[in-house]
């Protein structure tokens, strides 16, 4: 893209300060935190309900950003950069991209559906990508900025775009459709995702389809619905496994391994094997299949491209790795914008100061390689990677281009040289095309761990933060509660990724778990709920900041600050409303107040409190009681102390359940990690963690027979059972044994049967479909921890705290 400003300003419909230079735009930006920004950028400044990107325009100055679109500018940047000024920065996000997509003429193919968009996305890249230069969505971009981002990479040399489209409510897809301006229309399927954002199911129907507004034709399933609610003008092409009358029809043969597929159009049959027999890839195959019959490929074609299909792995993953490494692990993608989005997440992520890059060629970038590897060598220094391992004939041709690289014409080269690289303290960027096979490189690298793993889904924090965030009042902060190694989810990663989202605080329980944070780099405020006398000479040097919460601690505290001369180092009052655990009470004010106002060597930084019942609104009194208590205690305190410090009291519960006792601060803590007491909310919360683990052995035993300690289970039938490696060493409770509680193979629930073992557990498969080395969800979507937390009596917090630190825990991303 080369554009320059006078030619996008008329676009905007905007007002500027000031005469624009001819300046050219090479890239567009959201991310305030991206380190690709630069002074080709153009950056658009979107404000959400609790996030506003003008905050951070004063730092992308510093950093050479020197265009910006906003609603207004921020105070004292007048005269500092170019401002582009508009009413709304999102919708001149979309405008700009819709007049942008508006300069190509070449075919664009429009995804939208509830399942399956990307795997058909990525699939379809893989069958066209032989004759097309493709440009695509990268990853799932595919919400009101994601299709913006995807389609300003358009450029000359492209031929064909696949693009996705994911809406969640009424009136969203009125705006991407100009954006995308699919010419061929593909409707995966209508599922049950996001309901909740629509009345019945025939609007959500009719907003999917108003991306096809303009196209030629649509690809879709048969379906009577969908054609009832389809626009006179679109053609469809479609296709059914039941109904005759369909365009192509399609019969089904399940093999070993693989499916068969008859395919009957145009008069003519023939078949075609895929590598898959889930009815969810069949579907995305057959939509694959529909997309090369109406570009009109020939039978062999499809059959030989059809056949080599293979599951799409579109997470970027963190694993540990040897030697004190973090490997993020994208090894199956190569091109330049998922290359972009890699490195972003590698700095949201990077434990290390040192960073490298392995990287394989790079296909269907639609540059020249020339131009290509500048650019990478562009983005290496600006994302301060310090070592690039190039793997692939083109990328060793422009070695040169970087400035500290070697190169392997092979990822045999690079496995032969293995021993010779050293990899130690460093966050390694594992990036390939799948021809490569980078899960080699992976397998090198990685930590080797035992099967049983808790994978952490890093965007359904975000979300959760998001929708907690979306309860707050505009000038509400926000502290969340890290304690106990994040609820079990793991401290470092998840204090990083709040981090990346501008939380205020942190809040831990020790002082230990506080050090550790900032050890590994961590620079929020935290905040130690329950320090230690011994442990406040390590408080202080690490910057922690303690909760007090009696004279004595108080005392003691003061003694070792004014030894250490300390100036206005931020405490935390911690007041008992009736919790009764910890905290000054009213008879103890006029002393503290006393001891304080002499006092200079600390600052009351906060006042804080914590409620008994929040989570059960039959308390509503009592909590009412704290809350006004708090109210007295508090404005006394400050009063007598003439300090306006920050206000908190309420945890996840208290959130949703007292909005008006946010104060000036609330302390977020169970609701982050995706669980919450109240049936509504929690529908809206994604989950966070799903334990995983596999299946070790499989076993048919006879009537009669028993299985594990002390024959708690009798088989009353011959009955087929499959052996877990995880027990209550990691966490399981034996109350979840014995058919209380169950795992989830392919779907489908296997009851627990016997008692559970220190390290093991047997499950019922007499009705599953499934094979050892399968994987086994003990929690996540099903069982919840929620689930689990009632049948044995007792809240999620314990089953998630209760984990195992034996357990691995995985980060993700989609
Ligand atoms: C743990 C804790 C919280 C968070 O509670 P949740 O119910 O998990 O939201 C808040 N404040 C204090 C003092 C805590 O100890």
């Amino acid at each position: 893209m080369t554009l320059t400003l006078p030619n996008i300003i008329p676009i905007l419909n905007a007002k500027t300060n000031g005469k624009p230079e001819n300046f050219e735009i090479d890239s567009v930006s959201i991310d305030s935190r991206s380190l690709q920004n630069g002074a080709g950028t153009l950056f658009f400044a979107i404000a959400g309900p609790n996030y506003d990107a003008h905050s951070y325009i004063s730092n992308l100055i510093e950093n050479g950003v020197r265009n910006f679109v906003v609603t207004h500018i921020p105070e004292n940047l007048e005269g500092k950069a170019y401002f582009i000024i508009v009413e709304n920065t999102l919708d001149a996000l979309q405008q700009f991209a819709a007049w942008y997509r508006g300069l190509f003429h070449f075919p664009v193919i429009g995804i939208t559906g509830s399942n399956g968009k990307t795997i058909v996305k990525e699939w379809l890249n893989f069958l066209l990508g032989p004759d097309y230069n493709i440009i695509r969505s990268p990853k799932s971009y595919n919400s009101q900025v994601g299709v913006p981002l995807s389609v300003v990479s358009i450029n000359e040399n492209h031929n064909l775009g696949i693009f996705e489209a994911g809406i969640s409510t009424v009136n969203e897809m009125v705006k991407l459709e100009p954006i995308i301006r699919p010419t061929i229309g593909l409707l995966t399927n209508i599922g049950s995702a996001h309901d909740e954002g629509f009345s019945n199911l025939g609007e959500k129907i009719k907003e999917k389809l108003k991306l096809f507004t303009h196209s030629d034709i649509l690809i879709c399933h048969k379906n009577k619905t969908v054609e009832a609610f389809l626009s006179q003008k679109v053609t469809t092409f479609t296709w059914s496994c039941k109904d005759e009358s369909a365009d192509v029809f399609i019969g089904k043969k399940p093999m070993v391994d693989k499916t068969v597929l008859k395919i009957r159009h145009n008069g003519q049959v023939f078949e075609i094997k895929i590598p898959f027999q889930d009815d969810a890839s069949i579907e995305n195959a057959i939509q694959c299949l529909m997309v090369l019959l109406h570009f009109g490929y020939s039978h062999e074609t499809i059959e030989q491209r059809m056949e080599l299909l293979y599951p799409v792995e579109m997470r970027l993953k963190v694993k540990n790795g040897i030697n004190n490494t973090t490997l993020i692990d994208d090894s199956y993608s190569s091109d330049f914008q998922s290359l972009k989005i890699a490195l972003d997440f590698l700095e949201s992520q990077k434990q290390y100061k040192k960073k490298t890059l392995i990287l394989s060629d790079i296909f269907q970038s639609g540059l020249d390689t020339d131009e290509l590897y500048s650019k990478v060598s562009q983005l290496v220094i600006s994302n301060k990677i310090q070592r690039v391992i190039g793997i692939g004939e083109t990328i060793s041709a422009y070695k040169n281009k970087f400035a500290n690289c070697i190169t392997f014409k092979d990822t045999e080269g690079f496995i032969d040289a293995f021993d010779t690289l050293s990899f130690g303290n460093e966050t390694i960027l594992i990036k390939g095309a799948r021809t490569f096979e980078f899960e080699r490189i992976v397998l090198l690298l990685e930590e080797k761990t035992h099967e049983t793993v808790l994978e952490i889904n890093l965007n359904a924090i975000s979300h959760n933060l998001n929708f907690f965030k979306s309860k707050l009042k505009p000038a509400t902060k926000m502290m969340v509660m890290v304690k106990a190694f994040g609820y079990g989810n793991g401290g470092f990663e998840i204090a990083k990724l709040l981090e990346h989202h501008h939380v205020d605080y942190l809040g831990v329980a020790f002082a230990d778990e506080g050090i550790s944070l900032k050890s590994a780099g961590i620079k929020l405020p935290i905040m130690v709920l329950n320090p230690e006398t011994t442990s406040f000479q390590s408080i202080i040097q690490h910057e922690l900041e303690p909760e007090i919460y009696s004279i004595k601690g108080l005392k003691s505290f003061l003694q070792i600050a004014k030894q250490r001369k300390l100036e206005q180092f931020p405490i935390h009052i911690k007041i008992d409303t009736g919790m009764h655990r910890l905290g000054f009470e009213e008879n103890n004010m006029d002393e503290l107040i006393a001891i304080l106002k002499e006092n200079k060597s600390v600052k009351v930084k906060s006042i804080l409190s914590h409620m008994a019942t929040s989570d059960d609104v039959s308390f509503k009194d009592f909590a009412l009681s704290q809350i006004t208590r708090f109210e007295k205690l508090s404005a006394k305190l400050m009063t007598g102390l003439q300090i306006h410090p920050i206000r908190h009291m309420l945890n996840t519960s208290g959130i949703t359940n007292f909005p008006d006792a946010q104060y000036d601060m609330v302390r977020l803590g169970i609701g982050l990690y995706g669980i919450s007491n109240d049936a509504e909310e929690q529908k809206q919360l994604e989950n966070v963690g799903t334990l995983k683990s596999v299946i070790s052995q499989i076993r048919t035993i006879p009537e009669g027979d028993s299985v594990g300690y002390g024959r708690r289970f009798i088989a009353d039938k011959p009955t087929k059972i499959a052996t877990i490696p995880i027990g209550y060493a990691d966490g399981i409770s034996r109350g979840w044994g014995n058919e209380k509680g169950f795992v989830t193979i392919k779907n489908k629930k296997a009851p627990i049967l016997g008692s559970v073992c220190m390290d093991m557990l047997m499950v019922d498969i007499s009705n599953i479909s499934c094979k050892e080395g399968d994987r086994v969800v003990i929690f996540g979507e099903s069982p919840t921890v929620n689930e689990i937390a009632k049948a044995l009596g007792t809240i999620p917090y314990e089953i998630l705290t209760g984990i195992s630190q034996r357990v691995k825990r995985v980060f993700y991303r989609e």
